[in-house]
């Protein structure tokens, strides 16, 4: 049954690979699911001293009726003090963009063209003017298995690119963080091992007070938030829009589910990979 064999390696292999070797747009999707549940991520959140409560993932700026065309691809709700009351939560919104390297150093698309970070910026600027008092940008380098068993040298492979991009971003008054995700290079899948490099931040502002609409969403994300929650036990549940039926959600992200599925229309959320 040597087929049966070859069949199930290659699977296993894109398994284990699946960031690297799937389409753009899944990519950035899973890319903030895997983000969220990689070690050091969670790690940050315990000794940065504030608490966390929820984190959004992909939730359109109009779920409640603002008008306005768009998404936040990520949200942490946090506080600076354990505190039940709502009114000292604060927020942290990103825009995510990912690029890939592969396992020799060569870097894909890095989106790192004047025309193309104009673009990024025009969209932090939106959500700043959505309201939001602390907007950064999450730049997630995919690298390819074996990366770092090839003796490459991370940050002298992207530096260029972050230091340009990062200028600009920052010029702008936006926090600028690049990360890394890299699976581990044993057999099991990116779910039991993938792993986060943690890249310093370029620029980090202290933030603003959140305004307007934003401060509308984000009352509103609580409420939804406090009424769905039920039992959900998780470390850092997530908020999530589905992309076809538009209905809010909550799911756990350490559940042990093969994919993540809208739980009103079946459409598939995330890849539990
Ligand atoms: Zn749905």
């Amino acid at each position: 049954m040597s087929w049966l064999r070859s069949i199930r390696d290659t699977f296993k292999k894109k398994k284990q690979n699946f960031l690297f070797n799937v389409g753009n747009e899944e990519r950035e999707r899973n890319a903030i699911f895997r983000f969220i549940l990689s070690p050091i991520f969670l790690q940050n959140l315990y000794t940065s001293g504030s608490f966390w409560y929820w984190v959004g993932v992909n939730i359109p700026l109009d779920i409640f009726g603002s008008g306005v065309n768009g998404d936040v691809d990520f949200l942490i709700s946090f506080s600076k003090l354990p505190s039940i009351c709502r009114e000292e939560r604060l927020y942290q919104v990103a825009e995510i963009k990912t690029c890939k390297v592969n396992k020799r150093g060569r870097v894909g698309a890095t989106h790192s063209g004047d025309k193309k970070i104009n673009k990024t910026v025009k969209q932090l600027e939106k959500l700043r003017s959505f309201g939001s008092g602390r907007v950064s940008l999450f730049e997630i380098f995919i690298l390819e298995k074996y990366f770092s068993l090839l003796d490459n040298n991370l940050i002298k492979i992207i530096q260029p690119y972050v230091v340009k991009k990062g200028k600009k971003v920052c010029n702008n008054g936006f926090s600028y963080y690049p990360f890394a995700l890299e699976p581990f290079s044993g057999k099991s899948s990116e779910r039991e091992s993938g792993w986060l490099h943690e890249l310093l931040p370029v620029c980090s502002f202290g933030g603003k007070e959140d305004v307007g609409l934003f401060k509308i969403f984000t009352e509103n994300l609580e409420t939804f938030f406090e009424e769905n929650k039920k039992d959900m036990e998780a470390l850092f549940p997530i908020v999530t829009c589905c992309e076809k039926c538009r209905k809010l959600q909550i799911i756990n992200p350490h559940s042990l589910e093969d994919d993540f599925k809208c739980k009103f229309c079946g459409y598939l959320l995330f890849r539990n990979f």
